[in-house]
């Protein structure tokens, strides 16, 4: 068949084998050009490892510091008519590529919120790595059934408190209006939690410690998003902020059982990426933010931060803030680029945001997530959707 984007909203419902391969090898072929990345971590556990910053992280421990990797992902599978979701694809592409570098690469697609996944993945462990060293937490997902209960929480991104208006983008028309969005009740503040914050975390750190297949002086990462007072009202002051709230929580609790050195939130900046993209008001700071940064110089997607993170940050000693997490949002966050996004914001409408901001930039990013738009793929090709590349 040939293969088309279909857009439903902020997702897109099929993805290009090849176009996805060729995402993965770029991004490969990034740490790759940079050189080798010093790291003692050689037995990496990647919790939602198939698409953004999860992937990125996959890459850069594999051909980057020569690690051998579990992944855990949730996917869609092919059929004959139909593709396979993005990050199905790219687990393929991302396993064949390191095979053939002499890496292990096994992958549990599953939902990782489960006993049944994480019982699987700890086997997947044992019999392909022995033990890990390195558990990345990179899970973005709407819902979550907490496995003692059986209870399913939904998350709900909304401010906390008052309603918020803000200005938004709809990414599909270019049109920049004003939204109102209605606070969270205490019980979607709180399923928010369930689902974004860090007790699936804990869980799956204490299931691999009972299973012992954790190196003793093994380290946990997590990602958060702090951004700026422009998404504050409905980011870091939301419902998401106080589920990222929850990590920190998490983290000083296992650095007491664990030692000091053992987990640590990492602050990242905003990419596209399909989770980021299904949030109100960061489509529109996204838009802006791509531009801003590219002019000065300072643009980063999902492997250049994942990249600077292990090649920069992790190094020792660790630079930590007073909540001991460590800073890949540095640049999104300088006082130069705050204030030119600042400057801009009030400025942004229907009107006015190709002068401003980089709409066309975003879409071919959001395209590119499945596949679409990337050079040297023939899109005219009659692809078997069924067969990775
Ligand atoms: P993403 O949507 O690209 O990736 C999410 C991953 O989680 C995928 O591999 C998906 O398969 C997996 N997943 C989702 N539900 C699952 C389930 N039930 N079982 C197994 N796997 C599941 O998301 P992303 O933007 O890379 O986000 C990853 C982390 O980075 C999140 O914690 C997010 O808050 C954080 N972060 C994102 C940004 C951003 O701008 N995108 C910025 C800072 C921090």
């Amino acid at each position: 068949m040939i293969i088309e984007p279909r857009i439903r909203g902020f997702i897109c419902t099929t993805a290009h084998p090849v176009g996805c391969a060729t995402n993965v090898q770029r991004q490969i072929d990034h740490v790759v050009v940079k050189g080798p990345i010093e790291s003692p971590r050689k037995r990496v556990l990647v919790l939602g490892c198939s698409t953004g910053y999860g992937l990125a992280s996959r890459i850069v421990t594999t051909f980057g510091s020569g690690a051998d990797t579990v992944g855990v992902s949730f996917e869609k599978e092919p059929g004959e008519t139909k593709t396979a979701s993005a990050g199905w694809y790219n687990n393929r592409a991302f396993e064949k590529r390191a095979r053939a570098a002499g890496r292990i690469a096994v992958t549990v697609e599953g939902d990782a919120f489960s006993d049944a996944a994480k019982a699987q993945t700890i086997a997947a462990i044992r019999d392909n790595l022995g033990e890990v060293d390195l558990v990345v937490y990179s899970l973005a997902s709407p819902v979550r059934t907490d496995p003692k209960t059986g209870t399913t929480y939904r998350s709900a991104i909304k401010p906390m408190g008052e309603a918020v208006r803000s200005k938004t983008l709809d990414t599909g028309t270019g049109a920049v209006s004003e939204v109102e969005i209605q606070p969270a009740t205490a019980d979607e503040a709180e399923a928010t939690v369930k689902v974004m914050g860090g007790e699936d975390w804990e869980l799956w750190v204490d299931a691999l410690r009972e299973a012992k297949v954790l190196a003793p002086d093994f380290m946990t990462l997590n990602y958060t998003y702090l951004g700026s007072e422009l998404t504050w009202p409905i980011y870091h002051k939301g419902t998401l902020g106080r589920a990222k709230a929850d990590l920190d929580r998490a983290a000083a609790a296992m650095r007491e059982r664990y030692g000091s050195e053992s987990a640590f939130v990492v602050a990242l900046k905003a990419v596209v990426t399909q989770a980021s993209s299904a949030i109100p008001v960061v489509p529109l700071y996204g838009t802006l933010l791509l531009k801003v940064m590219e002019e000065m110089g300072l643009g980063e997607g999902c492997i250049e931060q994942i990249d600077r993170l292990f090649r920069v940050k992790l190094q020792p000693p660790l630079e930590l803030d007073k909540e001991s997490r460590v800073h890949v949002d540095d640049w999104e966050l300088s006082e130069a680029v705050q204030a030119e996004m600042g400057r801009r914001w009030p400025l942004l409408s229907s009107e006015t945001l190709a002068q401003h901001a980089d709409l066309d930039r975003y879409r071919r990013e959001f395209l590119r997530l499945f596949g679409f738009g990337l050079g040297g793929v023939d899109y005219s090709a009659d692809i078997d959707p069924r067969e990775p590349a």
